[in-house]
């Protein structure tokens, strides 16, 4: 296994997927399912759907508690 099938069996319970799937549902995802071509590379990277982008990215943005 490769660090980032061990990160995301970690995180996720399952091994780092091949493009046109998502790390964090197991589901199928297409090209049409990302807004941007931002979103399109950090699913390169990351595996993580839109969906998950969104809840990520959004999450980091409430951090007002420093
Ligand atoms: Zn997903």
């Amino acid at each position: 296994m490769d660090n980032k099938s061990i990160v995301a069996t970690m995180i996720y319970g399952r091994p780092f997927p091949e493009v046109g799937t998502c790390v964090c549902h197991g589901k199928p995802v297409t090209e049409a399912d990302f807004k941007d071509e931002v979103s399109k590379k950090e699913y390169l990277l990351s595996r993580m759907c839109q969906k998950s982008q969104d809840e990520f990215f959004d999450s980091n943005n409430d951090g007002d508690d420093i």
